[in-house]
């Protein structure tokens, strides 16, 4: 558990509003932690003033948890500090009973509806909306009228967020990303092994340079490439469901998972390999022998190294331009450390990037220094095994955008009710024939994959807006009950015969 060195305290209760268990109370401005501290560490990590330790419990009736890497001290009767194990007698159980389902058949009539009559592309749009969309039409599908309403509409609330698969640090979060010289979007948080960009939204649509943001999203969503250069970052070509082209070269290969997850993945194989491993990641770097795998196969080896303690066997480091997307360019770096009482001389160290395409590996000397020495062949069969699990990179976009506006008078004549419908489950929106998840609360907040469009979904306007292919799903019966525009129904067929249509297979 931990103890206070109550000199150092300052009663500051940083650790107070961070401990998970209620254990910390500031008594007299001295933090005092209870016996129901579980040793998460949480408290440790916060402290700016040293001023607590790890000691031992004075009752040792504990279980040590090891579900996750924090690996709390749960005494008996107690939860950990997730809340979600409970030690009972030595026996640590869930506390939750495991939740299933018994509602797995699906309605039969959100099945016909699930897949649109016809898609938006090429339909137009009617113009002002309050005029029936350009095509309502409906079929028979498994014993239900279904009816389809498409339109092209211009959206001026419009955004793309890219994931573009690479550890490559792009840019900081918050970096304006520009097109031409002008801002189009900004870098997002970091998703696992890919980066992301958030581009366009209403208010960069109304700026100054709305024209821009606005073909680039068409263009992206096309899946035509466009060049990006982000502030104080890289410059990029995009293309969605291509490799991303960064700095120049194409980036071609994910990463295999962070340090932390290299390090469980390959445990056997680092275990007969290496004395020690440091994985570099800019999210996690994983060092081997503390983290739980390696452990499991491994003494600890004395190696600490640079980057700030996550839990045990896993560190965060800064982003940079070198090995793993962080800032270490010369792979001896990363050891920051070698604790000689615990390391001895002609100890293995292997030094790698989670994209498995650099490796170096190390021998501690009599002097305590890591010194480079050539890779043995087993060990670069094994680079070439883990580099062969990286997966193929590329661009994808979701493209999101509100379409609760004027947009929905083509549908209905009363605009709420399609709202409710579709909150409901009882109209489906499809974007290109694209499925969409609608987002929760009020309007219609949707987001659907640009891969999952037919071919060419989007134009722009000089409004400025995006134009997009906008469908409504619904049985005929519903769209009577929502106020739909029952006189501009036409059965498919009836399209179908008029010729100016091309059919599609819809990607599902
Ligand atoms: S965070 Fe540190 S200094 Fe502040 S109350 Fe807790 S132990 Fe004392
Ligand atoms: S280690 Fe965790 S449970 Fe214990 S006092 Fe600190 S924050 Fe609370």
């Amino acid at each position: 558990m931990i103890g206070v060195v109550t000199e150092k305290c300052r009663g500051c209760r940083a650790c107070e509003k961070v401990c998970p268990m209620g254990a910390i109370k500031i008594v007299e401005k001295k933090a005092v932690i209870s016996e129901e501290c579980v040793n998460c560490k949480s408290c440790l990590k916060e402290c700016k003033f040293d001023a607590l330790r790890e000691q031992e419990r004075p009752d040792p009736d504990f279980v040590i948890c090891k579900n996750c890497g924090v690996k709390c001290e749960i005494p008996n009767g107690q939860m950990g500090a997730c809340k979600r194990f409970t030690n009972q007698d030595g026996e640590l159980y869930r506390n939750r009973p495991l939740q299933i389902p018994d509602n797995l058949k699906k309605d039969p009539e959100k099945i016909a509806i699930s897949t649109p009559l016809i898609t938006a592309v090429g339909a137009g749009a009617a113009y002002p909306d309050y005029h029936p969309a350009p095509y309502i039409v409906e079929e028979k599908i498994d014993g239900f009228d279904v009816i389809t309403a498409v339109t092209e509409a211009p959206i001026s609330y419009s955004s793309m967020m890219v994931k573009i698969d690479s550890n490559i640090h792009i840019g900081d979060e918050g970096a304006a990303v520009r097109c031409q010289g002008h801002e189009v979007g900004t870098v997002s948080t970091e998703q696992y092994g890919s980066q992301i960009l958030i581009l366009g939204g209403v208010n960069r649509v109304k700026g100054p340079h709305g024209m821009t943001v606005v073909k680039v999203m068409a263009d992206l969503g096309n899946r035509k490439p466009v060049d990006f250069v982000v502030d104080g970052g890289c410059k990029m070509t995009l293309t969605v469901g291509k490799a991303p082209i960064i700095n120049g070269e194409p980036d071609t290969k994910m990463r295999v998972g962070c340090g932390g997850a290299c390090c469980g993945l390959f445990a056997k194989h680092l275990g007969k390999l290496v004395d020690e491993a440091i994985i570099l990641d800019h999210h996690i770097t994983g060092l081997f022998t503390k983290h739980p795998a390696g452990a499991e196969q491994l003494p600890y080896s004395g190696v600490t190294p640079l980057g700030r303690l996550a839990t045990e066997g896993r560190y965060f480091f800064e982003h940079g331009d070198g090995w793993g997307g962080t800032n270490i360019k010369d792979p001896v770096e990363a050891i920051k450390d070698i604790d000689m009482t615990i390391a001895r001389p002609g100890m293995k160290i292997l030094v790698a990037e989670t994209t498995w395409r650099k490796i170096a590996f190390f021998e501690v000397g009599e002097d305590g220094k890591p010194h480079s020495i050539p890779i043995p062949e087993e060990l670069e069969a094994f680079r070439r095994m883990a580099a062969d699990n990286c997966e193929d990179s590329k661009v994808s976009a979701m493209y999101y955008a509100g379409v609760g506006g004027s947009a929905r008078a083509g549908v209905t004549v009363d605009p709420v009710k399609l709202t409710r419908a579709v909150h409901a489950g009882d109209a489906v929106l499809s974007i290109a024939g694209a499925e969409t998840f609608v987002m929760p609360g009020g309007g219609i907040t949707f987001l659907a994959d640009v891969e999952k469009m037919v071919e060419e979904p989007f134009n722009y306007t000089a409004s400025p807006a995006v134009i997009a292919p906008i469908e409504y799903t619904i049985t005929k019966e519903k769209y009577e009950a929502i106020g739909g525009h029952m006189q501009a129904i036409r059965p498919r067929e009836e399209v179908l015969r008029e010729g100016r249509t091309e059919c599609v297979k819809l990607k599902r």
